[in-house]
């Protein structure tokens, strides 16, 4: 397979390349040249496969090769070690749990691809690779557990100081070995803004073997697309569906609109966001206007300046009415998530967490507009990682599960950083260099 830069579309590169250096010379995004559009007998057979089985299949046409077959087997198999769950609430609504992964949320599926896909990259290679992430909180987590002890990658996380939960903060910071820490006192943007100047400081690029995790990495948008067609699958009338998506970085989003290309039959998708509505905006005005991002409850989706904009765009052609033909724009305070959760748990006994609750809001705006459609809102966390929050909100104790409970007792080790790039760059150097 091929891929081409969203600021060049004649330079071409091969995946390998992509997926190493995450981002293009020239800081636009890696994009797939040709996506394929996947063939009737895939979607006859959807209902018998595994979704290790789908993901292998979607893999192959995508990848083209570029991984054979058997090493493509093993990654998605051991990555996708747990189940994707499709629950129905209401006769309408129904929730994908992607929480099932070692950190609860669904990053663990772009995490744990791109840690596999990366170490089949560069297992003959002598240099280390050192993997840079930035996070508002449930990235680093999913990063931190994927790539932990895989042979011949160092991990650097960087994260807003007192902005992710108590357990996001352990998931980042306790792991050790070959994963650390960086705690920047700055927001979320001053994070990514910090990993994106790396890849454009020639000296860096020139001394040390770096990529990025973030979801700018093509490894991680492509498995995202897979669990789409897992949800489809697994409704009863898979007809006039529509995906609501809790967005921050647009990530999610964007891997829904590949499979949206690749064939999938999508009414459309509802960008559900917090106040940080930069897209919801642009959907309603035309207009792009980026700003530093605002806390909130649902803080996985606290971003200003969401990245994956360029790859929407680049979908597109940077079109407008693109955009607004298969994308409606749904923006909630936190009083009204808090609500949301509320009234979902009241009337149907689900638990929602902060970010899946954002999606909820926005399915039950867009169904009272469309009668006739069903909805699929993508729960992108457990809602025992965000314990406090719910058990306060719904006034109810929320079940902790195991693998979340243990990280309670393990100590925190972190790195105290300003989010300035000069002194960024010296702790690099000074201490992979
Ligand atoms: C990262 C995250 C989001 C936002 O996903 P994007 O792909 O960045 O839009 C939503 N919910 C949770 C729980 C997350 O961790």
């Amino acid at each position: 397979m091929q891929l081409y830069s969203t600021k060049n579309k004649r330079k071409l590169v091969d995946l390998r390349q992509a997926v190493l250096q995450g981002l293009p010379e020239d800081n636009g995004l890696y994009m797939m040249r040709d996506l394929p559009v996947l063939p009737p007998s895939f979607f006859k057979q959807l209902k018998s496969l595994s979704f290790q089985e789908i993901s292998l299949e979607i893999g192959k046409a995508i990848l083209k090769g570029s991984i054979p077959k058997k090493e493509l087997r093993s990654i998605v198999e051991t990555a996708f070690n747990f189940p994707v769950q499709l629950v129905k609430i209401e006769p309408a609504t129904n929730i994908l749990e992607l929480f099932y992964g070692p950190s609860l949320a669904f990053k663990d599926f772009g995490a744990r691809f791109m840690a596999r896909t990366m170490s089949y990259f560069i297992q003959n290679e002598e240099r280390e690779l050192i993997v840079l992430v930035a996070t508002s909180g449930d990235t680093g987590g999913a990063v931190a557990a994927g790539f932990h002890q895989t042979p011949g990658i160092q991990v650097v996380i960087l994260y807003p100081s007192g902005m992710v939960s108590a357990l996001q903060e352990k998931q980042l910071t306790t792991l050790g070995g070959n994963v650390k820490a960086l705690e920047v006192k700055g927001t979320f943007d001053d994070c990514q803004a910090l990993v994106k100047r790396v890849f454009l400081d020639t000296e860096l690029s020139r001394t040390l073997r770096l990529s990025s995790a973030n979801s700018i990495n093509i490894a991680r948008l492509i498995p995202q697309s897979f669990y789409y067609f897992e949800a489809w699958k697994q409704l009863e009338r898979p007809e006039n569906v529509v995906f609501s998506v809790p967005s921050g970085n647009f990530g999610n989003l964007t891997a829904g609109l590949l499979a949206m290309r690749m064939g999938l039959p999508v009414v459309k998708f509802l960008a559900a966001t917090n106040i940080n509505d930069v897209v919801p905006e642009y959907l309603r005005t035309g207009i792009y206007r980026p700003r530093p991002a605002q806390r909130t409850l649902s803080n996985a989706m606290d971003v200003g300046d969401p990245s994956n904009f360029e790859r929407m765009n680049d979908l597109f052609s940077f079109a407008w009415n693109g955009f607004r033909k298969a994308i409606e724009g749904y923006t909630f305070t936190d009083e009204a998530t808090k609500a949301g959760m509320r009234e979902c748990y009241q009337r149907t006994g689900y638990v929602l967490d902060p970010h899946g609750a954002v999606g909820y809001l926005a399915w039950k705006a867009s169904a009272a507009e469309h009668p006739k459609i069903q909805g699929i809102i993508l729960e992108t966390a457990h809602p025992a990682k965000f314990v406090q929050a719910v058990s306060d909100i719904l006034e109810t104790k929320v079940e902790i599960p195991e693998r979340l409970a243990s990280l309670a007792n393990l100590e925190k080790k972190s790195i105290s950083l300003e989010a300035d790039f000069e002194t960024f760059k010296m702790w690099l150097l000074k201490n992979y260099h």
